[in-house]
């Protein structure tokens, strides 16, 4: 079993590239490239010195002792919340506008729903003082306001998109549209591995560097680079398919996919793609997705805006359909729990997102001698606001989680 794509794009029956003729020029240009430019010493070099002195990497891995205590296994943290901008996102823009340059790109588009990855593309663009426009649902723009100064501070324009149901994914047709406008200056980043081959196996690589850190720390740490487990949350899939991608093919480590059930995974109200999905094809791969009777997509839901997508990248369809990875689905009760429990047992404020990951946790079965690794996504203040809302559930559950 591989679980590298083929030529074509292809995990298994997931992947491809299902896009108008008019697109076909950017994606095959992207395509005939991207090896290529990753595989450049220059390329590389620079990369490199960028994740180290301006994302902050390598990443610590950090031994949990109190949340270990309370699961009875050896939990670590993968602390891609201290990065730069807080979250794993960067990792991905930094190597994505590298790309673009050697492209000979000039102007930079993305869509956002929350508008994390539109604030991790507006930094690398100041960065690289390119031109840079973020596609935004309107109603988006409303409900995620901080995110949107973030981003018109750092330089870049937030278009608001008022088509369709003015969300993210009528954000991500606004950028294809303008991609086919400007087929020759205009590199698209894409903020997850998702959307037609070449991205999701771009993405994955460039994310890859946290298993890659991972692996030589728990060496050192343990003994061992091979965990019993490695932990991450599913929304489109990127930080996870980091942090599986240098264990893909080691079979003694089990890969632990975690999804929004939001308020149940039979409620209509949730995420929980790996459970609810039926092949189909959204933003240019087949892979699974939440859709009715007549294929139209199903409006997905989860307390938390990052894993609120209807689909997985055609990686994970691939690792649900074929055994390799355990999918878990954590409900929004349960990820607000491991908030306050993390918060209160490490000292460490997670994303609403990396809470459900951290949610797992009691569903693994680890034992007392299983090393653990949980990939700590993001940090959590951008989710202060939700996290004011619940204040009393959130404090409650606190002094529960210290006091067992
Ligand atoms: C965006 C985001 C996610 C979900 O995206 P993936 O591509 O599935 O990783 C998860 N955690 C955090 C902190 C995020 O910002």
């Amino acid at each position: 079993m591989s679980y590298q794509p083929n030529d074509r794009g292809y995990y298994g029956q997931f992947g491809g590239a299902f896009i108008p003729e008019m697109l076909y020029p950017n994606v095959e240009e992207l395509r005939e490239q991207y090896l290529t430019i990753m595989a450049d010493p220059e390329f590389q070099r620079e990369f490199q010195s960028l994740l180290r002195d301006y994302v902050g990497r390598p990443t610590p891995l950090f031994y949990a002792k109190r949340l270990s205590e309370k699961y009875n296994t050896k939990v670590y943290l993968k602390r891609e919340d201290l990065c730069h901008t807080g979250a794993h996102k960067i990792n991905n823009t930094v190597g994505q506008i590298l790309l673009a340059r050697r492209l000979g790109k000039k102007r930079i588009i993305a869509e956002t729903g929350a508008g994390q990855h539109g604030v991790a593309t507006a930094t690398v663009c100041a960065l690289m003082g390119m031109e840079c426009i973020v596609y935004m649902g309107k109603i988006d723009t409303e409900r995620q306001r901080p995110n949107v100064e973030r981003m018109r501070l750092l330089g870049a324009e937030v278009r608001p998109v008022t088509s369709g149901s003015q969300t993210l994914k009528d954000a991500t047709n606004e950028a294809i549209r303008d991609w086919i406008s400007n087929p020759v200056d205009t590199h698209y980043i894409i903020g997850s591995v998702v959307g037609p081959h070449p991205y999701p196996d771009l993405v994955a690589r460039l994310q890859s560097v946290i298993s890659e850190e991972m692996r030589k720390q728990l060496l050192e740490k343990t003994g061992s680079e091979l965990p019993n487990y490695v932990v991450a949350c599913v929304g489109g899939g990127s930080n996870a398919a980091g942090a599986f991608y240098h264990f893909l093919d080691e079979p003694s480590v089990q890969l632990v996919a975690v999804e929004a059930a939001g308020h149940g995974i039979d409620s209509g109200h949730s995420a929980a793609t790996s459970v609810l999905g039926k092949p189909g094809i959204i933003h240019g791969s087949r892979t699974l997705l939440m859709q009715d009777e007549h294929g139209q997509i199903t409006e997905p839901y989860s307390l938390s805006a990052g894993l609120d997508y209807p689909g997985v990248g055609p990686l994970h369809a691939h690792l649900a359909v074929s055994g390799r990875a355990r999918f878990i689905s954590i409900d929004d009760e349960a990820a607000l729990y491991a908030v306050a429990e993390l918060s209160r047992l490490e000292g460490i404020i997670p994303a609403l997102e990396t809470a459900h990951a951290l949610a797992a946790l009691a569903q693994l079965g680890a034992g007392p001698d299983d090393v653990v690794v949980v990939n700590l996504s993001g940090r959590g203040d951008k989710d202060l606001e939700t996290y004011l809302k619940y204040a009393e559930k959130l404090n409650s559950y606190a002094s529960n989680s210290a006091s067992n």
